[in-house]
């Protein structure tokens, strides 16, 4: 895989242009933050504004940041380079309806994910560049580390090179200097193509970030309840200190926990992982990248949000009644501390 760095990108490209961030959410806030702070750190011309639909809410928020907000059809006439970070369900209506007939000749269209260019969800004008800088971090990740002189890693990738702009590779170095800008060049900056991304991001958070790990701590947790067992301890044992298992593995890779943990931990990691995370579980992960490949989750996910989502919204009833969110409730307010980062009641819109 080549790997860029600050050095290999050529931050006059960004500080130059004006920018529009469609969302103000997790990633957009991140973006439009770090975009401007490097702009006005290379002493740049260019702008970074904020479009939200009509009516958001969220406006006030990116207004009190010292943003300026623009409807998304304002905002796409307005830049040199539109960033689309609204929900993936939305973005191909706006792009139908806002950006399509709005944007300049040869501007650049950017995205964070490569969900609805490769699975065709959106056919970009031939005019202009399409690129992605996908941030490998939520996005509140992506601000405290740019504000720490730290920055996240970012993949880049280019969909087309546009009919009306530079030429040359000009698509390529935009993403490399957006990245750079976002902090990406001080980790690192890796090329991808939108399939490879887009296929990958869904097939991790899906089969170990977040539907993984969060159906085997509730597995865990459910067997250890139904055993008799006090549901304060299968909390601590399953959830709480899932943390600072995955903190010991972030930091120096699964031999560096192994490492950490009792020997007694480790031979029953050995020993007892294999049993829980079967052959059968990994033919499961085979046939769902394989969903995740033929268009079979998108179309899904788009069906389920055309009809005013509701598998999602059962699932996320179901599950915030589950028995874990009650009494994790209760342990985590004699550990107040804990929830000092916690995004869920403060950042919802
Ligand atoms: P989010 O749900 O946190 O925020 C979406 C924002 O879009 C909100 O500010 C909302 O008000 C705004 N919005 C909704 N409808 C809109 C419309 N019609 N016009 C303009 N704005 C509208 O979204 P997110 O999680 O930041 O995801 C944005 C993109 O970033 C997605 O493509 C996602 O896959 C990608 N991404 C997200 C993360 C992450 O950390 N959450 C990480 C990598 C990539
Ligand atoms: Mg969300
Ligand atoms: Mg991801
Ligand atoms: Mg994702
Ligand atoms: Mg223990
Ligand atoms: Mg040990």
């Amino acid at each position: 895989m080549k790997v860029y760095h600050d050095a290999d990108t050529d931050r006059s490209l960004i500080a130059s242009r004006n920018i529009a961030v469609i969302g103000y959410g997790s990633q957009g806030h991140a973006h439009a933050q770090n975009l401007r702070d490097s702009i006005a750190a290379a002493g740049g011309s260019g702008e970074v504004r904020v479009a939200l639909r009509e009516g958001s809410a969220t406006a006030k928020k990116a207004e009190g940041a010292g943003f300026t907000v623009m409807s998304n059809a304002e905002a796409a006439a307005w830049a040199d380079i539109v960033m689309v970070l609204a929900p993936d369900e939305y973005q191909s209506e706006i792009w139908r309806n806002d950006l399509r007939g709005n944007m300049k000749d040869g501007a650049a269209l950017a995205f964070a994910h490569g969900l609805n260019v490769h699975f065709g969800l959106i056919e970009p004008r031939e005019d202009l560049d399409v690129i992605m800088i996908a941030p490998k971090g939520p996005g509140h990740t992506v601000r405290n580390e740019y504000e720490q002189g730290r920055g996240v890693p970012a993949l880049i990738a280019v969909h087309q090179e546009g009919s009306g702009s530079g030429g040359n590779g000009f698509a390529k170095s935009l993403a490399l200097a957006y990245a750079g800008a976002m902090g990406a060049g001080r980790s690192a900056i890796i090329e991808t193509s939108f399939k490879d991304e887009c296929e990958t991001d869904l097939f991790g958070e899906q089969a170990v970030l977040c539907g993984g790990i969060s159906h085997l701590v509730l597995a865990g947790f459910e067997t250890l309840v139904e055993a008799g067992y006090p549901e304060e301890m299968a909390y601590f044992e399953c959830l709480h200190e899932t943390k600072l298992i995955v903190d010991l593995m972030y930091e120096g890779g699964i031999a560096n926990m192994r490492y950490s943990i009792s020997n007694t931990a480790e031979y029953g990691d050995y020993h007892t992982g294999p049993r829980v995370i079967t052959d059968e579980t990994k033919a499961e992960m085979k046939r769902v990248l394989d969903d995740i490949q033929r268009g079979k989750f998108v179309q899904r996910f788009m069906t389920d949000n055309a009809v005013g989502n509701p598998e999602m919204k059962a699932a996320r009833q179901r599950q915030e009644a589950h028995p874990i969110e009650k009494v994790g409730t209760k342990l985590r307010s004699m550990m107040p501390w804990i929830g000092d980062n916690k995004l869920v009641d403060k950042e919802k819109n």
